[in-house]
């Protein structure tokens, strides 16, 4: 029995007798007193004094790698959350990177690279603490779906909350963690729904920190903003921790050239870092930084099947032609035309698309 499933067994009221809100709340409550002592035991530690992480009831030595189980509390329907957290504690004092992956459940790729560096990190000679959320929307993962159980998406629910949904409370547990133990950020993703993207770090550029972080990734192309309100970059961001983005690919896939380069990545950043020795790798030419972006949708009142006519990673002007669409009744065929100046940085995948969708996703100075 887990140590919050035994919490619950000498709670006073039997489980059953609580309304669902007063469980979830409890549940939450739960949670955010196994996070607590974690902070308390770290912060508490002297200066040059390296000692024991402490994370969700684990304790990690120095010179320690572990996996193992979130393993919550329940909900009526089952357990909702019961996803791996691996910890790795350096033999060294220095910072502590976290690592988020499938925050949506169909972005495959996050959760290869989030694998390979734990594996490849060697904590005798790791400087600090890596800690991985390799499928933090499990639910996701194994039936590949972008969204949670409830049908929202877990990446605009942070820093979450009590009593309004269950996404919300899983966002509440997983930003608290995060919010307690990390120095730095880095969040996987890839595109969604039948969407490539190039490999790519989104940061705000307005904030230093950050950008250091994008900078020394050392993905070709960073793309500025600050992210939706509710994601976990811009929330940890707004928490005073610097945060970026790392997306490459399709979903539902593993694909080795993105995967590799974000493994790459992240390893540039623990080099940047000081948590590991080694020679940072830069991209050749130097990354193309665009301050925003956009994109060419299906015009209203066509659709069809959809074919790109330009790819990723080439530029291209306002008015040439991007995509072309066959519409299948009357075989006639519409020439989709840019409507920006810019780098191709996503494109969808041949498919049939209806008025509205999301086509080409362009990045601009
Ligand atoms: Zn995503």
């Amino acid at each position: 029995m887990s140590p919050a499933h035994a919490a619950w067994a000498t709670c006073g009221r039997p489980e059953a007798a609580l309304p669902f809100r007063h469980r979830l709340a409890i549940t939450f409550i739960l949670a955010i007193a196994m996070l607590v002592p974690s902070h308390a035991s770290s912060a508490a530690a002297p200066p040059g004094d390296w000692g024991t992480v402490q994370l969700l009831e684990r304790v990690i030595a120095p010179g320690e790698k572990r996996k193992f189980s979130y393993q919550l509390s329940r909900t009526f329907e089952g357990s909702f959350l019961d996803t791996a957290v691996f910890v790795a504690r350096g033999a060294r004092s220095g910072p502590t990177l976290c690592v988020t992956a499938l925050i949506h459940g169909d972005e495959r790729n996050g959760f290869e690279i989030a694998r390979q560096v734990f594996a490849a990190t060697d904590p005798a000679l790791l400087a600090g603490t890596l800690i991985a959320l390799p499928a933090a929307n499990v639910h996701g993962f194994r039936t590949g779906s972008r969204y949670m159980p409830d049908r929202r998406d877990l990446n605009r629910a942070f820093p979450g909350s009590t009593g309004t949904s269950n996404t919300a409370l899983i966002a509440a547990i997983v930003f608290g963690t995060l919010r307690e133990q990390c120095t730095a950020l880095v969040d996987l993703h890839t595109g969604s729904f039948e969407r490539a993207n190039l490999p790519q770090v989104r940061v705000d550029l307005a904030r230093p920190e950050a950008l250091d972080l994008a900078r020394h990734f050392g993905a070709a192309v960073v793309i500025g903003g600050a992210g939706p309100q509710g994601s976990l970059r811009r929330e940890m961001m707004d928490a005073g921790i610097p945060a970026i983005i790392y997306e490459a690919g399709l979903p539902m896939r593993f694909e080795p050239q993105e995967i590799a380069a974000g493994v790459q990545g992240i390893r540039n950043v623990m080099i940047r870092l000081g948590m590991t020795a080694g020679q940072a790798t830069a991209p050749t030419p130097p990354a193309r930084i665009f301050s925003r972006s956009g994109w060419v949708r299906v015009p209203v009142g066509q659709g069809g099947v959809f074919y790109p006519v330009r790819g990723l990673g080439e530029d291209i002007r306002t008015g040439e032609i991007i995509a072309r669409i066959h519409e299948p009744f009357t075989d006639e065929r519409f020439d989709v035309p840019s409507s920006r100046d810019g780098f191709i940085v996503g494109a969808a995948v041949p498919q049939v698309v209806f008025s509205g969708y999301a086509l080409v996703h362009i990045a601009q100075p």
